[in-house]
């Protein structure tokens, strides 16, 4: 059994990605290929954003939308803690500084409860909010905008895990000013390597994103008008991915399926990520929520032992990682994220898990 299985994926759509390899080793325009457009339009027709990016990573995704904003040395941006180190490493690399707000306990996504006391404390510190929509659930997006208005927020979205998500209808990756993705492999929205995409209805933005993306060009390539970085989608990774895009929804559905089945069999025993109603998650993770540090070393143990992949996203929070000593927070600062941290566990999850696989392991969750 694999925790993310990409073989079977790849069986089933095999025929079509192989072609569209093949047809970019043919034509040879390997950088910014006929394939990259393509690729952009389709992402824009299936979350209804104006303009698509294309991009190298998830990671310089929310880099260039950073820069894009001109995001400076000692600005804030909120964020939560209980995240991967890339969203707030970007932050960091343009020297603004990431403001930590708690999270959720239902949803791991950012606390508006405690967003809002800190917006109201200081409410002309901020001007960049980046909510992760971790694993896959949107951040409360409904309230945010709310606050976004009354405090005059710019919403950078960091949807790496949430392709293909949605609240009401309303696409993820379209929920921000900027919204940025990842296709990493094991992303729900995976290429085979890196890859990541930006989206944003703003005519300016896209402009500045499209300069940025190839060394911060003007009008000709050797016009450099500002500072940008490499930060282009190979074409094979593009033609990889078209296929890739036009299964999603009925994945997402599986995925949704997978979910169901899990939280029927778990939700007794274990705390599980609530999915507001009209929300409806990619499931880049399925976690349970074990009752102490010690009950989830047995339920690692007992997995182990039937070798079922398992992961635990994450064991650290970012302000307890060495690398952000320097912004002084300390243990008990973010007690949920610690919380979570401790007693979290992600288990095998993806499109084609069958039944009998999600039988297995809850047999084995719950089994002596
Ligand atoms: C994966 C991930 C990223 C970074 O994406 P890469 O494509 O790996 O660079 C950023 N933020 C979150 C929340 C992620 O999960």
């Amino acid at each position: 059994m694999e925790f993310i299985d990409l073989k079977r994926q790849y069986s089933d759509i095999k025929e079509k990605i192989n072609s569209g390899i093949n047809d970019v080793l043919e034509h040879g325009r390997y950088i910014m290929g006929p394939e990259v457009d393509t690729l952009e339009k389709n992402l824009s027709d299936f979350t209804g954003s104006k303009h698509v990016i294309s991009c190298s990573s998830g990671t310089d995704a929310l880099l260039m939308s950073l820069m894009s904003l001109d995001v400076k040395r000692g600005d804030y941006i909120i964020t939560t803690p209980f995240t991967y180190i890339a969203t707030a490493e970007v932050i960091s690399l343009l020297g603004a500084i990431p403001k930590f707000i708690d999270i959720d306990p239902r949803t791991f996504n950012i606390d508006m409860h405690q967003l809002e006391d800190e917006l109201k404390k200081e409410p002309d510190k901020y001007k960049f909010i980046m909510p992760v929509n971790i694993f896959g659930l949107p951040a409360n997006y409904p309230d945010l905008f709310v606050l976004k208005e009354k405090y005059k927020l710019l919403i950078i979205e960091d949807a790496a895990q949430s392709f293909g998500a949605s609240i009401e209808g309303r696409m993820s990756c379209n929920f921000g000013d900027i919204g940025c993705t990842s296709f990493f492999p094991a992303k729900p929205l995976g290429c085979y390597g890196d890859g990541g995409a930006i989206f944003t209805d703003d005519d300016e933005i896209a402009e500045v994103l499209k300069s940025i993306r190839v060394h911060g060009t003007g009008t000709d390539k050797y016009d450099n008008i500002r500072i940008g970085i490499n930060g282009r989608l190979d074409t094979i990774q593009a033609a990889i991915l078209i296929p890739k895009l036009e299964i999603l929804s009925r994945e997402i559905e599986s995925r949704n399926n997978v979910a169901k089945k899990y939280n029927e069999r778990l939700n007794k025993n274990f705390g599980i990520q609530k999915n507001p109603s009209g929300y409806v998650s990619s499931w880049a993770q399925y976690s349970i929520l074990c009752n102490s540090f010690e009950h989830r070393e047995t339920i690692m143990k007992k997995l182990a032992n039937n070798s079922i992949p398992n992961a635990i996203y994450y064991r650290i929070p970012l302000h307890l990682q060495k690398v952000y000593q320097k912004l002084n927070y300390k243990e008990g600062d973010f007690q949920i994220s610690e919380d979570i941290s401790s007693r979290i566990l992600s288990l095998p999850m993806h499109p084609y898990l069958s039944q009998k696989e999600i039988k297995n392991i809850c047999d084995v969750i719950l089994g002596e």
